[in-house]
């Protein structure tokens, strides 16, 4: 025969299905609030008080915030705090861990309620601890608050400590799936990216593609008709220069000059676009023969108009022969052009060893630039005198700029105006310390 159960044990098997029917929900939920928020009601409806509450302790250690509950006037569940100070019940359980009862807080002499707890009617609190995950502080507080005194007895709190901590396992596995979901966003984001990147670096793909054909067009396309240009203005100079008279003359020649001026500016805006596509192959390279090879051509082209000091040994550096030519070539030839008026251009090219880098100088005694000149002169167009003055299509610098870009190196310069100009490119240096060129001829 079947024992009838004493009201009692009725009591502990409420108790036990709570547990059990809460266990259930927490295992099959994902929502956080949800189960915490069930928590409360079946806790309440266990131990038959009004109200419940899950309060969640902030990063600061002291703050309770009221995450969860049952029975609360609107705009306390999500809003209301609790200090845990020494003198609330709270703050004492967070400090021992155990669980705190006021069975009558109007008779309660060793703790203060907040006020929204009195507000509500709150007569009689019972507190457990829910712990934290290993190393980590506690998630917060379990509280049953009763509208009337009442005690609660030593199996009402085991009751609420084993339910506070399934809400610690249930907070724990939300902690992890909130990672898990932070992570998973993460890899979302990350993915989206790199389909950016990869849409992108085709769009830029299709638009080189266009630059190159644009590059293409103008080399063949206009200077055919450029040369034909040229071509019938210096066959009106030699053959009709008598019907043609003197201004006619002069106006040929114009055609001649500016048809020139024009191939020498599609000439460097095509070495330009070839750079900036470029993928420079750094080989070692004599920076010393390749400085000597310049200043030789510039002598047999300009004469005595020039004197240029080399070095006597220069560093291996790590470049690209043709481009360096192109870029110390730039800048030598920039150095001869802006000379001061009449005077013979003093050029000079020195190295210097910086670090794991070698320096080149490139410095004339001309007309020099203004500090607030010297950045933009790099730039494609960029220049300071007009045609009469100083010719030249102001794509040189952009050329060494790129050039030098190109082989993982940098540019700059030094000057004042009237002071000369110290041009300087920095290359990787090759080989070792000691890896020096020949002596130059002199
Ligand atoms: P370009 O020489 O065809 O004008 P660059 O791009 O080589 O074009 O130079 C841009 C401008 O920078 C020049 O027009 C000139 O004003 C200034 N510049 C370049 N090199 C020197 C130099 N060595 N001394 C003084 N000014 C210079």
């Amino acid at each position: 025969m079947v024992e009838p159960h004493s009201a009692d044990s009725q009591e502990l098997l409420r108790q036990q299905t709570t547990l059990a029917r809460f266990g259930e929900l927490a295992l099959r939920s994902d929502d956080l609030d949800a189960i915490l928020t069930e928590a409360c009601r079946l806790a309440g409806e266990a131990l038959g008080t009004d109200l419940a509450k899950v309060v969640e302790l902030q990063p600061d250690g002291r703050t309770l915030k009221v995450r969860a509950g049952v029975g609360w006037r609107p705009g306390v569940v999500g809003t209301a705090a609790i200090m845990a100070e020494d003198d609330t019940s709270e703050g004492y359980a967070l400090k021992t861990g155990e669980p705190m009862v006021s069975p009558n807080i109007a008779t309660e002499t060793r703790f203060r309620y907040a006020p929204f707890l009195i507000e509500a009617g709150a007569k009689a609190v019972a507190n457990v601890i829910i712990i934290g995950t290993k190393d980590r502080p506690p998630f917060g507080i379990l509280q049953v608050d009763s509208l009337k005194p009442r005690e609660f007895t030593q199996g009402d709190t085991i009751f609420l400590r084993g339910y506070a901590n399934l809400i610690a396992a249930a907070a724990a596995v939300a902690r992890l799936r909130a990672i898990e979901e932070v992570r998973a966003e993460e890899a979302r984001q990350r993915a989206l990216l790199e389909t950016q990147v990869a849409e992108r670096t085709e769009a830029l793909g299709r638009s080189n593609a266009q630059l190159d054909a644009f590059a293409y067009t103008i080399s063949h396309d206009l200077r055919a008709p450029l040369r034909a240009m040229e071509g019938f203005a210096r066959i009106l100079l030699d053959d009709f220069a008598e019907p043609l008279g003197e201004k006619g003359e002069r106006y040929a020649a114009r055609i001649v000059a500016a048809a020139e001026r024009m191939e020498r500016l599609i000439n460097d805006l095509l070495a330009y676009s070839r750079l900036q596509r470029h993928k420079a192959e750094p080989r070692i390279v004599d920076l010393g023969r390749t400085a000597r090879r310049i200043a030789i051509e510039t002598r047999a082209e300009l004469g005595d108009a020039v004197e240029i000091a080399l070095e006597p040994s220069m560093p291996l550096v790590l470049a690209e022969p043709g481009v360096l030519g192109q870029v110390i070539t730039n800048l030598v030839a920039n150095a001869a052009k802006f000379c001061r008026r009449g005077a013979i251009a003093q050029i000079r090219l020195h190295t210097e060893i910086r670090g794991d880098r070698v320096r080149l100088w490139v410095e004339d005694d001309g007309i020099g630039i203004a500090l607030e000149h010297q950045s933009r002169i790099f730039d494609v167009f960029e220049r300071l005198h007009g045609q009469d003055v100083y010719p030249g299509t102001g794509i040189g610098l952009a050329i060494v700029k790129r050039g030098v870009e190109c082989m993982a190196g940098t540019s700059g310069v030094e000057s004042g105006l009237n002071e000369g100009s110290r041009f300087w490119i920095e290359l990787p240096a090759a080989g070792n310390d000691g890896a020096w060129t020949e002596q130059a001829p002199s």
